[in-house]
């Protein structure tokens, strides 16, 4: 089946100093470096074997959002966007872009999206978490929320680094990592949107989660039922967190080949709200195209998850 997949990472020699390590193996780490670094044969070769029409092209983690100088961070992340356009400009038939934002200062953000979705051709953002220990339902955010709203493209929420880290992950380093703190923090990160009323004020912004939606889809029924205890401030005593997320975020597959998760999250979601990703380099592409041509669904259902639904979503 033709796939478009959305949660694929590259870096830039100017951001080489601002990729994540998620692995202690030297080995493992350079292929992944080698990978982030290559939009030639190594990449479509990989595209072509596994089906993948398209890549939407994105910073790997933290990027930009790991720099701690304002003025800095947003001229490199200029930079970046640059770069992925003229790589995207070269096979604007297998790339498309993601824009990388300095979230440092969201008036700055918003108006570099504009420039990367109006110039550059770019069909939304891809922010890497918190930025200095900041969260994207801050009040400091309400301007690139309008911006992003006005513009009409999704905005994808890709784990970064927590801001520091809790009590419970101590001596256990590596559940503080990608094997479980990843998903902690984007999720959280995604319901200070929905409960914070971020998604209700801007009812037109639509997020992105991969990694199957980061748990969240199974928990719809109890995120509704809990929230009668703690009604907050924020959002109408009405307001479904369930709704709210069946209306305003999407999923994707990345990093989950598990046909019971996918299976769950279609139910739980709908089958308008899925799509395929890899999280390339740091998954591997083959298990990836492999689990979704086999998983079991309709032959209509695979077409929406696999390009579909990014289609329509990205206007690709
Ligand atoms: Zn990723």
């Amino acid at each position: 089946m033709r796939k478009i997949a959305l949660e694929e990472h590259f870096t830039t020699p100017e951001l080489a100093a601002y990729v994540a390590r998620p692995t202690q193996s030297d080995a493992l780490f350079a292929d992944v470096e080698r990978r982030l670094a290559d939009f030639g044969a190594l990449r479509l070769d990989m595209m072509d074997r596994t089906g993948i029409a398209r890549m939407v092209l994105s910073v790997t983690t933290p990027g930009v959002q790991g720099v701690r100088d304002t003025l800095e961070a947003i001229r490199l992340a200029r930079n970046a966007n640059d770069f992925l356009a003229r790589e995207v400009s070269k096979r604007p038939d297998r790339y498309a872009g993601f824009a990388h934002l300095a979230l440092q200062d969201a008036e700055a953000a918003g108006r570099e999206l504009e420039r990367a979705v109006r110039e550059l051709g770019f069909c939304g953002a891809l922010i890497n978490g918190q930025t200095n220990g900041h969260y994207l339902d801050e009040d400091r955010y309400l301007p690139f929320w309008e911006r992003v709203e006005e513009l009409g493209v999704p905005v994808y929420l890709h784990p970064g680094a927590m801001a520091d880290q809790p009590a419970m992950f101590a001596h256990r380093p590596e559940i503080g990592g990608p094997i479980w703190a990843w998903t902690a923090e984007t999720a959280a990160h995604a319901l200070r949107l929905v409960l914070g009323g971020t998604l209700t004020r801007f009812p037109g912004v639509r997020i992105i989660l991969g990694h199957m939606g980061e748990t969240l889809p199974f928990l719809l029924w109890r995120l509704d039922s809990r929230r009668q205890f703690d009604l907050g401030e924020t959002l109408p005593p009405e307001a479904l967190p369930s709704a709210i997320i069946r209306r305003s975020i999407k999923v994707t597959t990345s990093g989950v080949c598990d046909p019971t998760a996918l299976a769950a999250t279609l139910q739980a979601l709908g089958e308008d709200n899925v799509m395929f990703s890899v999280d390339y380099p740091y998954e591997d592409p083959d298990i990836a195209a492999a689990f979704i041509d086999a998983a079991p669904l309709s032959e209509e259902v695979r077409a929406k998850v696999c390009h579909g639904n990014a289609e329509r979503l990205l206007g690709l």
